[in-house]
């Protein structure tokens, strides 16, 4: 995430902090010192560094679990509105889904009961200050604050947690992109009715309610996005009417091309078959470090992409977002097929859609057609 200073590692996974914090962290405590005193500001500081330190304890709890099941967990951020903990790929197994999902929550709780027992007789109840009166003040606050944070984030409601906990639930027993459609419905009701009473009675709601609008419909269009990318294999969707340059011509050649034609990554082939790929980025790059007379092979990636003809396109798409490549390779038996690159991807995609619509379409007019006629 852009903005975010990386303070180092726990458990192998990089903790980062976004400026964003910082600066919330500043406003509190000038804004104290200010009005209340310095003692009351730094307590103020030590209470949200307490509060953020439960909130990254649970962000650890979603990656650790993660991991168990075999995604690597990337990174954990902490931003004023909370922590995100990235990891490769959510797991689609429904059970797996839960326990990740359900195990953040578990923690506050977990916290909140540590505390308590630790020293609720002696702070007794109260509901969170951000800037604590007491000691006592701050403690229970701390209570209270894991309490509210294992609630909030059990809203059943993409992105929250109790979101991903229904979808898992549903896809126990129906398809996963079925339980995702039913869990993201529910989740938008919630967040109207979060809409329609915060416009009545607080503007922090509605606006939660707004981000959490936002969110499920985003996490259902991912959802769809890679359930038809899955569909696919690589053979469907490569491109096959393609130039192809020579290593030993220059790079004004594939220019070129470029320029006469849409293409825009050029396959390199020698006398033994495929011996690179040249991507628009790469010609780029090379028009302004070597100029257009360097052979193609100083300029080529041969370490490119390949894929086999029948790689689904969800797998296709990981991979060159994962390499960082914008174009790859199809071969059989090492000789090559197609080209497929990103833009390739997701213009597939639009007219597949375009299609499935007018099929859609064509079907349900039938039987109107069908009583005119
Ligand atoms: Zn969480």
């Amino acid at each position: 995430m852009s903005w975010s200073l990386k303070i180092g590692k726990i458990f192998g996974i990089d903790f980062r902090i976004h400026v964003t914090f910082l600066l919330l962290l500043f406003l509190v405590f000038a804004s104290g010192l200010s009005e209340k005193g310095l003692p009351e500001a730094l307590r103020a500081v030590l209470f949200i560094c307490a509060v953020f330190a439960c909130v990254l304890i649970h962000e650890l709890g979603h990656s650790l679990i993660a991991r168990r099941f075999g995604t690597q967990a990337k990174s954990i951020t902490l931003l004023p509105i909370g922590g995100i903990a990235t990891v490769e790929e959510m797991p689609e197994k429904p059970s797996q889904e839960i326990a990740m999902s359900v195990i953040g929550p578990l923690i506050n709780l977990a916290i909140a009961g540590v505390l308590f027992l630790a020293v609720g007789p002696w702070a007794g109840f109260g509901a969170p200050d951000l800037y604590p009166s007491s000691w006592r003040a701050f403690f229970a606050g701390l209570i209270s604050v894991n309490v509210l944070l294992a609630i909030f984030n059990m809203i059943p409601a993409f992105p929250m947690d109790g979101g991903r906990v229904l979808r898992g639930i549903l896809a126990l027993r129906m398809d996963y992109v079925r339980a995702t459609s039913i869990a993201v419905s529910v989740g938008q009701a919630l967040s109207m009715l979060f809409i329609f009473f915060g416009i009545l009675h607080n503007w922090w709601l509605a606006i939660i309610g707004f981000f959490l609008y936002i969110g499920a419909g985003s996490e259902k269009q991912q959802v769809l996005l890679r359930s038809a990318l899955r569909r696919v294999p690589a053979r469907e969707a490569m491109v096959t009417d393609f130039r192809v340059v020579r290593p030993d011509e220059p790079l004004a050649r594939a220019l070129e091309h470029a320029h006469h034609g849409c293409q825009e990554d050029f396959p390199v082939i020698g006398d033994a078959g495929i011996e690179g790929v040249l991507t628009r980025d790469r010609i780029l790059a090379a028009i302004h470090e070597k100029g257009v007379n360097v052979p193609v092979s100083e300029v080529m990636d041969r370490n490119f992409a390949s894929f086999d003809p029948q790689t689904t396109l969800d797998k296709v798409y990981r991979q060159l977002l994962s390499e960082n490549k914008s174009a790859g390779a199809v071969l059989e038996d090492g000789a090559l097929k197609g080209m497929l690159c990103l833009e390739t991807i997701s213009r597939y995609l639009m007219y597949q859609s375009a299609l499935e619509k007018s099929a859609a379409w064509a079907s349900s007019s039938t039987p109107s057609y069908a009583r005119q006629g």
